[in-house]
């Protein structure tokens, strides 16, 4: 008899149904498997065999053949190891249990057990909108799994707990369902801005940069903290909504990143890549395409320490996702597309030897080598970086203050208060903050007196600033007057967001 069995099959974050059909005929013992099925499927036919066999059952000693439907996508991964069993023991008569309706993932060991995999989450969100609500799945996805609220999760550690359960032996429990609450007791980040000593003006850029949505670039010498201050934009931006929550998750399940998480991503991605990084592993890709640090920066924090020691090819990969908020990835035949709608923050030193604009180091750099330096980070990227700032050593007086200074929290609570300013700005913009103003916006939102226009004019010619620089001034002095509640942009708006450039 023919077995048709459920599941999934990813491609970028969207689950595809997939049939794996199992028709067990009399003639030569084979085990042959069809439909587009890659290498890891291929391989999947010895883990199974042997599966079964460690579970205690029999492979038949005759034509096994295995059809994946539909043809025409693409079929990676492990995950159909649990049901191209259940479909040959179904198939042979081992299993006679009803299995419509369920959707099984899992890979399977040579012992039966069952193994975790990528992709739960997405898969089965996209299963429970195609309507299914049943699935059975590797015990060490069930967390992530949980979060599904449509989903009945039942999660098993071997192939015979799965046929005991099938068959009624030894029904598994429904896992639980998880709500999206966050913890009072416990701090979402193992960092706070409080305990950045001194660094006002940076401090300050970076409450603008993030309430605003802008990319911000920190510039000064070595040791100035400015590692220690790109990590603390995390904790001053928006908590995450479960939707972003949920999007983030797709991603690290995706990536194979869940582990040693309570099966969601609760705070805002920072990642660090190295300057050494590849322009694969920064935007995604690979032979088993995987999303690159970008998409797992993805509604969090993309931090590039010294900046002008990428690769050109690497800082030019990072321009349409800035734009476009997505990454597209292409391989032999097919294209994914990942989300990477992250906050880009560039540190680098002032000149070669770090000691430009120092007031106790003297630097040795020729005004040449200046300018070469800060040439390796291009002008059409530069121009997404609406805020650049000098961050300055730390005055040794401010070091050893015990001032209290403001905590993540508090900063947090003025910069919810300002995006909500903007979300209610573009309700009908299908935009969500002031960065993301394009020039009609700037026409529409930020209307400037002839005060203004004429500090601008001044600015303009004084410090040769281009066209896109202007732009890139009003943005920022929206975002300051959003965040003083002010209506029009003022003098002083205008003359602090000047103040945030560097070239
Ligand atoms: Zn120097």
């Amino acid at each position: 008899m023919i077995a048709k069995i459920q599941s999934y099959s990813l491609t970028g974050l969207s689950g595809n149904k997939v049939s794996v059909e199992v028709d067990i005929n009399n003639g030569l013992p084979s085990f042959d498997v069809v439909g587009l099925a890659d290498t890891a499927v291929k391989e999947a036919r010895e883990r199974v065999r042997s599966a079964i066999k460690n579970s205690g059952r029999a492979i038949p000693t005759k034509k096994i053949t295995v059809n994946f439907a539909p043809a025409g996508i693409k079929k990676e991964g492990s995950a159909f190891d649990l049901p191209l069993a259940i479909g040959v023991l179904k198939s042979s008569g081992q299993l006679t249990a009803d299995t419509d309706g369920i959707v099984f993932l899992g890979e399977l060991s040579l012992d039966g057990t069952l193994r975790s995999i990528t992709g739960v989450l997405p898969s089965l969100i996209s299963a429970t909108k195609d309507g299914f609500t049943k699935f059975i799945i590797p015990d060490e996805n069930k967390l992530e799994a949980s979060f599904v609220m449509e989903a009945e999760i039942y999660p098993a550690k071997t192939l015979a707990q799965v046929i005991d359960h099938l068959s009624g032996l030894a029904p598994i429990p429904r896992y639980q369902n998880q709500t999206y609450e966050r913890s009072t007791t416990k701090p979402l980040y193992d960092t706070d801005i409080s305990l950045v000593k001194g660094q006002a003006v940076a401090k300050r850029a970076l409450e603008v940069a993030v309430s605003g949505g802008h990319n911000v670039l920190f510039v000064g010498a070595p040791g100035t903290g400015k590692t220690m201050l790109a990590k603390c934009i995390p904790t001053i931006m928006p908590d995450l909504s479960f939707e972003e929550a949920l999007e983030t998750t797709k991603i690290h399940s995706v990536a194979g990143s869940l582990k040693d998480s309570d099966g969601i991503v609760r705070t805002r991605p920072f990642r660090s890549p190295h300057h050494t990084a590849t322009t694969v592993s920064l935007t995604g890709g690979g032979t088993h395409i995987k999303p690159g640090e970008i998409s797992m920066a993805h509604n969090g924090v993309l931090f590039l320490d010294e900046m002008p020691e990428y690769t050109r090819s690497t800082l030019e990969a990072l321009r349409q996702p800035l734009e476009d908020g997505i990454i597209t990835v292409s391989r032999a035949n097919f294209t994914v597309t990942y989300p990477a709608n992250f906050m880009l923050c560039g540190s680098m030193n002032p000149c070669p030897c770090g000691n430009y604009g120092s007031e106790e180091k003297p630097c040795t750099c020729s005004a040449s080598q200046i300018a070469r330096y800060k040439a390796k980070i291009s002008g059409p990227l530069l121009d997404r970086i609406d805020i650049q700032v000098h961050v300055d050593e730390v005055k040794y007086s401010e070091l050893i203050s015990e001032e209290k200074t403001e905590t993540s929290e508090t900063v947090k609570r003025r910069v919810n208060r300002t995006r909500l300013i903007q979300k209610d700005r573009f309700k009908d913009d299908n935009i969500l903050t002031n960065s993301d103003m394009g020039e009609k916006h700037l026409k529409k939102y930020c209307k400037l007196s002839s005060d203004c226009e004429e500090v601008l004019k001044t600015a303009y010619r004084t410090l040769g600033l281009s066209p896109r620089a202007r732009s890139r001034i009003i943005k920022v002095a929206r975002t300051i007057a959003d965040m003083e509640l002010s209506d029009n942009i003022m003098v002083a708006h205008i003359l602090e967001a000047i103040s945030y450039r560097q070239s």
